[in-house]
């Protein structure tokens, strides 16, 4: 986290969250302890959004978005948590400034990547540069969007930038780490030369629109054919998405992002009047991307090329949203690129496509059906059940089954008696085995803990006695458990609010969001404790018992004495837990 901690403490302090949340919610009134007022997250008519000023947190009652301060200017201003901490910081009159050094160095190279940049344009529009115009114009980028896009072409020279850098005074040590330009050592001597050389350059901008790095396509034939600025101070490539800078405003207002392949991509579809559109830079898309869209809106739409190196990356990059609190769909465009196809076919049938994307599970299975045309149908119903064997809900499944069904034109009592010998001993992927209601039972009380610890906070002091990190099984309670020790550990403070700094996204937030409205079932904290612990106990307990009991029915007659005694042992253990919980509410020993 680039702010320092006691600079987000004091901020907290000084943040009432009603007073801030009033800001954006005019419709905020009192009502007994809490504040209610329509929710600004969702549509709605009779107030369901809630502000508690005794917890410092925001939950709507309707769509359940929750958490605090930050998250909620996160939310409504759809910037990330760094962000909504300088925002609530000016509010409240506390400036945030990063460390003064790292920030120097950080708009020297922004401004030398804008010093380029505009040499770069002025190529394009050179004779030296006139090919590189050619080829965009040739392949439709018109004037205005090599204007909006701020396009570029780096000439075909070696020290094309670097000679600018010079005459500029800027020392050439400081502009490698923007990576425009190499530098290699030869004779004790340092010889700088430029990164691009002979290419359409694309600018990529952050969401201020400073210019971080740059993309560079070569005009003819040449490999690679696509080169990016390096990693960098400032150029981080799994937090960025080409047309950001453009796209957010259009993502926010629609609720959905369209995300393409490449950078001509999203200047041909923006071209054409579709703004909500971004690419990755040139890798599949990662879980920060999907982040910063989710943010905005809650439906994201892959569209890729005809082949199927771009299919196979969008495939990729869906296992990483499976946390996310995002619906992805897939739409295959039937020839070409985005580009092409836009430019050819124009918006109307670029988006028909986009409407028609598929949940990733039809996608797929449409594949497979695809791909193996005229193949066994055994083969193809065995690669089908590898997929819904992945899918964690029942229900789903089976809507899968009825499907393949009329697809196949097979009784589905058949489809499903296949399936279940075919993914037998196999485990399926839920992240709660959902048949299996011990389970089930085992991670709540895990999670119910860790609501209750981060309600009371005294209570970490037992909990660290009854119960290590290794008791957990679930890994979002088990997250939170960590970061609750950690600072008990660091003796800092911490509360259920608070614990939103830490996870203002995924599932662990949306765990901690359901503690806003959390009754626990007994009045004194103490006593709720007790029972978690001793619920946890039991079922480990339990299990062993149950393990023991499993090995007498398969193991040799010279064991089973043993495993008797064990069962006794673990039984009266059992006993005493229960007793003495009871007696004394609290389990230290
Ligand atoms: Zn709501």
């Amino acid at each position: 986290m680039a702010i320092p901690r006691d600079t987000i403490e004091h901020i907290r302090q000084k943040a009432a969250i009603e007073d801030i949340i009033r800001r954006y919610v005019p419709t905020l009134t009192k009502k007994g302890k809490n504040y209610v007022g329509l929710c600004p997250f969702h549509k709605e008519t009779s107030p369901s959004f809630t502000v508690s000023p005794d917890k410092q947190m925001f939950y709507c009652f309707g769509c359940h978005e929750g958490g605090n301060v930050f998250t909620f200017i996160a939310k409504v201003e759809h910037v990330d948590f760094v962000q909504s901490v300088k925002i609530v910081g000016e509010i409240v009159g506390i400036p945030v400034r990063n460390e003064e050094k790292q920030n120097d160095e950080y708009a020297t190279l922004l401004a030398i990547n804008a010093m380029i940049a505009e040499r770069y344009r002025q190529a394009l529009m050179s004779a030296a540069g006139k090919r590189a115009l050619d080829y965009l114009l040739n392949r439709g980028v018109t004037r205005q969007g090599i204007d909006e896009f701020q396009l570029g072409y780096a000439p075909d020279e070696w020290q094309y930038a670097t000679d600018i850098l010079r005459q500029k005074n800027v020392p050439l040590d400081i502009a490698v780490k923007t990576g425009n330009i190499n530098k290699s050592v030869k004779n004790s001597t340092s010889h700088y030369y430029d990164r691009f050389r002979n290419r359409v350059i694309f600018p990529i901008f952050d969401q201020k629109n400073e210019i971080i790095g740059f993309g560079g396509r070569i005009i003819e034939s040449g490999e690679p054919k696509y080169m990016n600025s390096p990693e960098s101070l400032v150029f981080q490539k799994r937090n960025i998405l080409y047309g950001f800078n453009k796209a957010r405003q259009h993502i926010a207002e629609l609720g959905r992002a369209i995300v393409v392949e490449g950078y001509l991509d999203v200047i041909g579809v923006y071209q054409a009047g579709i703004q909500n559109v971004v690419a990755p830079l040139g890798t599949a898309l990662t879980q920060e991307q999907l982040q910063l869209l989710s943010r905005l809106s809650n439906e994201v739409i892959i569209v890729f090329d005809a082949d199927s190196a771009g299919v196979k990356a969008s495939l990729r990059s869906l296992d990483v949203a499976a946390n996310l609190n995002i619906t992805i769909k897939i739409a295959q465009l039937p020839e070409m690129d985005p580009f092409d196809f836009v430019n050819k076919r124009g918006a109307r049938e670029f988006m028909a496509v986009v409407d028609s994307a598929l949940k990733p599970v039809d996608f797929r299975i449409e594949r497979i059906i695809a791909e193996n045309k005229g193949k066994s149908q055994v083969n193809v119903l065995k690669q089908i059940f590898d997929i819904l064997r992945t899918i964690p809900f029942e229900v789903e499944r089976q809507h899968y089954f009825k499907k393949l069904s009329s697809v196949f034109q097979v009784d589905e009592k058949a489809i499903r008696a296949d399936y279940e010998r075919f993914t037998k001993g196999k485990t399926t992927n839920g992240v709660i085995v959902t048949d299996n209601n011990t389970v089930d039972f085992y991670a709540k009380s895990q999670r119910e803990l860790v609501l209750l610890l981060c309600n009371y906070p005294l209570l970490i002091e037992n909990a660290i006695v009854d119960c290590s990190l290794q008791d957990f099984t679930d890994t979002v309670a088990k997250n939170i458990y960590q970061t609750l020790i950690t600072l008990y550990e660091d003796n800092e403070s911490f509360s259920l609010e608070k614990m939103f700094d830490f996870y203002p996204e995924g599932e662990e937030k949306k765990l901690l969001t359901q503690g806003f409205s959390k009754q626990f079932s007994f009045e004194d904290p103490h006593v709720a404790y007790s029972e978690i612990i001793l619920n946890m106990k039991l079922f480990t307990i339990d299990k062993k018992i149950n393990e023991f009991a499993e090995k007498i029915e398969k193991d040799n007659r010279e064991n089973i004495q043993y495993y008797i005694t064990e069962i006794e042992v673990l039984r009266r253990e059992k006993e005493k837990l229960t007793s003495y919980i009871y007696n004394k509410g609290s389990i230290k020993h």
